[in-house]
């Protein structure tokens, strides 16, 4: 059987390029880079490349990149890193309630050291409201972290808008771009925001690996301790064969964005017609293609109605097709994602959740044959799905439409 990954949200094949940078680094530049030898200064070398590139990408300067073990860390890092350095001054923060759990538990974490945090709200597709943020803002305000574009329906956040009000009364802002980059363009200036976390794996580099940028003068302090690499705010040996890999990963994907965006649009617009066409009670969470809601080209998140996402995603496993769900296990009841529970999704439709995630890779054939897979699998799971036989007769038709 011919297995199809529609999970590129969650993590992504390395590229080819990748792999041989990582290989040749670790074959020819092996040496710490803290070492004063000659095989301390080649690594040395390697990783300033890497971080010239790293910033090439971002549009920032090379001293304003740190490199880190990966999203969740530069998430910390950042959040954690700014609340510490800045305590004397505030200690509010404002948040999304739509963040990675990398952002919320930080945030979670740092009340319970009697920081306080606003968790803003979401409209229907997902989007914070500028204003909102704007009236969220208070004297004591010293750190505003709102993603670029969510992981679990791919809705882009109007981030400009939202760094200029903050900027404008002299607030950092952090954003989460881990899902964003390599998808849409990103420029830190541009944007406005003073750190920005990035995740190696999402873009078909390395896993265990990261950055964080953060803007020449913002204040932040180290969560970790240990020796002076990257100007202390990271100690540990630096782990230069996957920055490498990482940096040789981001270069092409914002080289060959354009091709690529197209190519994933053009893919989800075809599975999202192909789904629709053939099931009926089928849900968009967050923007269907063709919306003026902006979106990565690579997520579509669907709640087939009465179809449990855990048991449709157990059941396309099985035909060797690897999709997610938002849901969340805990002590062994399913939790419908808060990121859809947060736009006002129902619970039960929240659990009804698929997210396809696409990537590079992915191919027509494979969009087509997971259009075909589908409709069985739904009608199968439906027809044994109590609540959904239960409201389908009392509606007399094919299932709730709520
Ligand atoms: N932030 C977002 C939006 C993500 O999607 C992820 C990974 O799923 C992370 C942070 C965490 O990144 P990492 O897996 O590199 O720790």
């Amino acid at each position: 059987m011919r297995r199809v990954y529609l999970d590129n949200a969650a993590t992504t094949p390395m590229r080819q390029e990748a792999m041989e940078e990582m290989v040749a680094v670790y074959r020819d530049c092996f040496g710490n880079s803290a070492s004063v030898h000659s095989f301390g200064r080649e690594a040395r070398r390697c990783l300033e490349r890497a971080r010239m590139e790293v910033a090439g990408a971002l549009g920032a300067d090379p001293e304003e990149i740190l490199f880190t073990s990966g999203g969740t860390e530069s998430d910390n890092l950042a959040i954690k890193g700014v609340a510490w350095a800045l305590r004397e001054r505030g200690r509010h923060i404002v948040t999304s309630a739509v963040e990675h759990h990398a952002v919320l538990h930080c945030c979670e974490a740092l009340e319970k050291e009697g920081f306080e945090v606003t968790y803003l709200p979401v409209d229907r597709h997902g989007r914070v409201d500028p204003a909102d943020v704007e009236r969220a803002l208070r004297k004591d305000t010293i750190l505003v972290s709102v993603m670029l574009a969510n992981n679990e329906t791919g809705v882009i956040q109007p981030l400009e808008e939202i760094s200029k009000m903050a900027r404008e009364r002299d607030i950092p802002v952090h954003t989460d771009a881990v899902q964003a980059l390599g998808k849409v363009p990103v420029d830190v200036r541009k944007l406005g925001v003073d750190l920005l976390s990035v995740s190696g794996h999402k873009f078909h580099g390395p896993k265990g690996v990261g950055a964080l940028y953060v803007r020449r003068g913002t204040k932040l302090s180290p969560i970790f301790h240990g020796g002076g690499h990257e100007r202390g705010l990271r100690p540990g040996t630096v782990n230069v064969p996957s920055i490498a890999a990482m940096a040789r990963a981001l270069s092409l994907a914002v080289a060959e964005m354009e091709e690529i965006a197209a190519k994933l649009s053009f893919l989800r617009e075809k599975l999202y017609r192909g789904v629709v066409e053939r099931i009926g009670d089928v849900r968009v969470n967050g923007s269907s293609p063709g919306e003026p809601v902006p979106c990565l080209p690579n997520i579509l998140n669907l709640s087939f109605l009465g179809a449990e996402g855990e048991a449709l995603l157990m059941a396309l496993d099985m035909e060797g097709i690897a999709v997610s769900t938002g849901s969340a296990c805990s002590s062994g009841d399913v939790e419908p994602s808060h990121v859809l529970l947060a736009m006002g999704v129902p619970p039960e439709v929240a659990r009804c959740g698929i997210r396809f995630s696409l990537g590079r890779y992915n191919t027509e054939e494979e969009i087509e044959r997971v259009v075909e897979v589908l409709p069985r699998l739904v009608e199968r799971i439906r027809s044994i799905s109590p609540r959904w036989i239960r409201d389908g007769a009392r509606t007399g038709g094919a299932g709730p439409s709520g």
